[in-house]
């Protein structure tokens, strides 16, 4: 059986390196060279087995969404991902299960070039601790406080989808393995998140619901919202799966989805749409940003709609 310093040691093995990386893993604390100039921004995210994922997930896509939902914070907050660090807590010296879990978590970092620094390796009930740390240029980072009465609101990708996925796993039905892949493997929108530097004026990433997603922007803005239902965008696998009613839940309220969900001057639709292109990923309008303090959400011919529950909540039942 490994002991915890022969998992520690796996795990070094395979961290890829970066030359600001001054030192990695094996010391008491990582030494980083932060560039001169930039900001430093830090995110910290824990997934919990039971909580965050279903009992069933595979150990690679643990892996991935915990990096993953690390790298949508920094990407909502507009920055270039560089580090990160890992606090692993296991119930049993599992290296077949580290393993696997490495070759999520490392694939999706190489992806984009973030470099595992350091971390923390116990005994305990499976839990999982990133934190993802980023740069950006000064008082370039786009903050949840942004938004102005008159943006547009803009989503990317096809919100509800993840939501979808845990339904169907909670009824215990029908699977669609398409929609598990996206709970499972969720995409940081990092290149996204960049590129709307200087054009969306605030950002959030969608991990709770996209109406209690948008509440925080507009709670931090001091502004209210108004969404339209009918242009909310489902993929063709959540539309094929779920009723149209069923559908609007999971689309406003199911966390999970990893999108972002952002603001912008209607008179920058057309840039918008060149940043979607540039990125290949869709962006679309499905609202704008109004004076008040409520996020509503209208149906076809403009009735406000209110949806069972707003969005996850930890400690909420
Ligand atoms: P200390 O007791 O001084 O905190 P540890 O024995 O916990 O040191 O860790 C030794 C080294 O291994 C440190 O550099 C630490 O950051 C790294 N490390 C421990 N666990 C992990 C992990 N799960 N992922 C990445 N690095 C880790
Ligand atoms: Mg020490």
């Amino acid at each position: 059986m490994p002991g915890e310093f022969s998992l520690i040691d796996a795990i070094a093995r395979r961290a890829a390196a970066r030359a600001d990386v001054v030192l990695g893993i094996g010391d008491d604390a990582a030494l980083l060279a932060v560039p001169a100039g930039r900001q430093l921004v830090v995110a910290m995210d824990t997934l919990n087995a039971g909580v965050h994922f279903p009992d069933d997930t595979a150990p690679a896509d643990i892996g991935w969404k915990a990096l993953a939902v690390n790298l949508s914070d920094l990407a909502a907050m507009g920055a270039q991902p560089a580090w990160c660090t890992l606090s692993l807590s296991l119930p049993g010296p599992d290296a077949a299960w580290v393993d696997g879990f490495l070759g999520g978590f490392l694939s999706l970092a190489a992806l984009h070039g973030v470099a595992l620094v350091g971390g923390d390796t116990t005994r305990g009930p499976l839990s999982v601790c990133v934190t993802a740390h980023g740069l950006v240029e000064p008082g370039r980072a786009r903050r949840r406080d942004g938004a102005r009465v008159g943006d547009d609101v803009w989503v990317t990708g096809t919100p509800g989808d993840a939501g979808g996925a845990l339904a169907q796993w909670r009824a215990g039905g029908t699977r669609d393995a398409a929609l598990r892949a996206r709970l499972d493997r969720p995409t940081p929108r990092i290149e996204a998140g960049l590129a709307l530097a200087g054009v969306a004026h605030a950002a959030i990433d969608v991990s709770d619901g996209l109406l209690a997603d948008l509440g925080h922007v507009c709670a931090a803005s001091g502004v209210g919202a108004q969404i339209e239902l009918e242009t909310l965008p489902a993929s063709p696998m959540l539309a094929a799966a779920f009723d149209p009613e069923q559908r609007r839940v999971l689309q406003c309220t199911g966390g999970d989805d990893y999108e972002l969900c952002f603001t912008v001057a209607q008179e920058r639709r057309e840039d918008i749409a060149a940043v979607a292109e540039a990125c290949g990923v869709a962006m679309t309008r499905i609202g704008h940003i109004v004076a008040g303090d409520d996020v509503v959400a209208l149906d076809r011919d403009g009735r406000r709609w209110v949806p069972p529950r707003r969005g996850f909540e930890h400690f909420a039942d």
